[in-house]
């Protein structure tokens, strides 16, 4: 059988000599892998289809549950991601999010559209971190972590003043209502997850606390490590 899915590709691992086990992300069936076969030779047709960031409409011979790529024309390639190292630690944090999050064969058309949105904008724009951030706002709704940004998760009142978080809830806190669990934060951070929520594009200074915070909230609330995201906060340091 024949199957024609839009697909990133997360990454893979080499097979034999010349092949590799790729993990895609597709619209359609959601994380799938298949083999792709002589990628490893100088010149081989399809060697572009194999790399990272790849995003293509790939044609699988699909066998009961193996997949064999057989083609694939090439949407985007991220190209820019690989040549800034800033944009290049903001990519992969999206790659390894979607490795971490998104399970084999389970479909999510939402999580798929973000990330090649984030991705686009990601190489093309200006503002790698600002979109990094904005993917992972959104992407850990989409998860079912969303944080809650709408003034104190307790009061319901906007903050001001010191401010304090806890990630079991996902909410800040003002400072009447905090509890012995938050930690408190910097209103700054706060603020620029506000601005980056509300559709706003901030400076990378801007977002250092605000990436963060949502490595802080990741590690505890998921327990999930992107280690991208600690490599691109280590370089913005
Ligand atoms: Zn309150």
């Amino acid at each position: 059988m024949e199957e024609k899915l839009n697909g990133i590709v997360l990454g893979g691992v080499n097979f034999g000599d010349n092949d590799k086990i790729l993990n895609v992300f597709t619209l359609e069936q959601g994380v799938v892998s298949a083999k792709i076969k002589g990628v490893k030779k100088a010149g081989a047709k399809l060697k572009f289809a194999a790399e990272p960031f790849c995003f293509a409409e790939f044609i699988f011979a699909t066998k009961g549950k193996f997949r064999t790529v057989t083609g694939a024309s090439l949407i985007d390639s991220f190209y820019s991601l690989r040549e800034d190292l800033f944009k290049y630690y903001c990519g992969a944090t999206v790659l390894e999010y979607l490795k971490k999050f998104c399970r084999e064969g389970i479909v999510s058309r939402e999580i798929f559209l973000l990330s090649v949105e984030s991705l686009k904008k990601i190489a093309y724009g200006d503002n790698p971190q600002s979109e990094i951030c904005l993917f992972l706002i959104n992407a850990l709704k989409i998860s079912g972590y969303a944080l809650n940004l709408e003034g104190c998760f307790t009061c319901n009142k906007e903050i001001e003043g010191r401010i304090f978080f806890d990630y079991v809830y996902g909410g800040f806190f003002c400072e009447h209502c905090q509890t012995a669990d938050c930690r408190e934060i910097n209103y700054s951070t706060y603020l620029a997850l506000k601005k980056i929520n509300g559709g706003e594009t901030l400076s990378s200074a801007e977002c250092v606390g605000a990436l963060r915070l949502l490595d802080y909230y990741l590690l505890n609330k998921t327990e999930e490590k992107l280690n991208s995201l600690k490599e691109l906060i280590s370089l913005t340091k």
